[in-house]
């Protein structure tokens, strides 16, 4: 394992340190880094970031920090935090739509809690507007399929994280084409073992493109399935939007979603060139273990930590 290798791993060993989630986010120099991926830990501070990117030409789904709720008050109140966003966001007049965790909504304490949650915030969404539920770690993903699939069939406005990493992915995806599902393809952020999920960052990235090919597929078309490509790897948005356009689609196909403040120059690049550009807002105080894994993402990230930690 390179340097790299052995860096994210340490990174994402830390997402899931209780003593360092409860002592790192009282650091400044930390506080400092983060609001480079956060326009604040309250929901105003997303509805006004959503405001200013919708002025730039940009889409925006918003995701409330945290994971793991193991009482079933507190997931109860994640869902209703969620339905006021969904007015509020109504009443702002914003497209903005929401991306959920189903651990968050109770998925520990067992499927019917979580489904009643994350049915709660489906029907209280616009029709045009997709509820977007997050793929977490591989221990999570037949319980997040099959409810995604219960979902599904009571609702279209719903849509669903797949991740590339995975050598299982191309085996769901060919199972949620037929149900002209909304899926949010990205490369995966968790630490998994080699047994289920590609080592090599290469194999990956191909695995990703496969995975486009079969999202834009003829057969997807059909069924009508909205492909979401969620990725900041420029290489990887060129080629997929060249493959659309060798296929003959039209740019409003597929959207591109990245993550807030990366990329930004991409964001914009790619709405003027007239494809559907969103931007992923997050919020929360709960920003530990996600913050950790946006450092096990790009390690030169630690970097700007470190520099975070001597300026000002
Ligand atoms: C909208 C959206 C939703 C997501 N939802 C999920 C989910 O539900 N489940 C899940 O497992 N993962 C999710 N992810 C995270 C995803 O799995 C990747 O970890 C993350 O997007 C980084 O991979 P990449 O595709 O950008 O490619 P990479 O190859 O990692 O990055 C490509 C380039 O993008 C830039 N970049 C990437 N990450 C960062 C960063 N953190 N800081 C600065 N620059 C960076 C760098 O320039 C890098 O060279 C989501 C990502 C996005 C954009």
């Amino acid at each position: 394992m390179g340097d790299m290798g052995m860096m994210r791993d340490l990174l994402l060993w830390a997402s899931q340190n209780q003593w360092l989630r409860n002592r790192v986010p009282r650091y400044r120099f930390v506080r400092r880094t983060v609001a480079r991926f956060m326009p604040g830990e309250e929901l105003s501070d997303a509805l006004r970031a959503a405001r200013e990117l919708e002025n730039l030409g940009l889409a925006t789904v918003f995701t409330r920090l945290g994971e793991n709720i193991t009482d079933a008050g507190e997931a109860e109140a994640v869902s209703k935090h969620y339905l006021e966003v969904l007015d509020r966001v109504r009443g702002m007049g914003l497209g903005t739509e929401v991306s959920v965790k189903l651990t968050q909504l109770g998925l520990d304490l067992g499927p019917q809690v979580c489904y009643a949650n994350l049915k709660r915030i489906i029907e209280h969404a616009s029709a045009d507007s997709t509820v977007w539920i997050d793929m977490e770690a591989s221990n999570y993903v037949d319980a997040t399929l099959q409810l995604y699939r219960q979902a599904r069939q009571a609702y279209p406005n719903v849509g669903i994280c797949l991740q590339a990493y995975l050598y299982r992915t191309a085996d769901d995806l060919a199972s949620l084409i037929p149900l002209g599902a909304a899926i949010r393809l990205v490369k995966g952020a968790y630490k998994e073992p080699a047994n289920l999920a590609f080592p090599r960052k290469r194999d990956v990235d191909e695995n990703f493109f496969a995975l486009s090919r079969q999202l834009l597929s003829d057969e997807a078309r059909a069924a009508g399935v909205k492909a979401a490509i969620a990725t900041h790897d420029r290489k990887l948005i060129r080629r997929i939007a060249e493959l659309a356009l060798a296929k003959g689609l039209s740019k409003d196909s597929l959207e591109y979603q990245m993550l807030y403040g990366i990329q930004r120059a991409e964001q914009l690049r790619l709405a003027k060139d007239g494809w559907r550009s969103t931007v992923l807002v997050a919020y929360g105080s709960y920003w530990f273990p996600w913050f950790m894994r946006r450092l096990a993402e790009r390690p030169a990230n630690v970097w700007f930590l470190a520099r975070n930690l001597f300026v000002g």
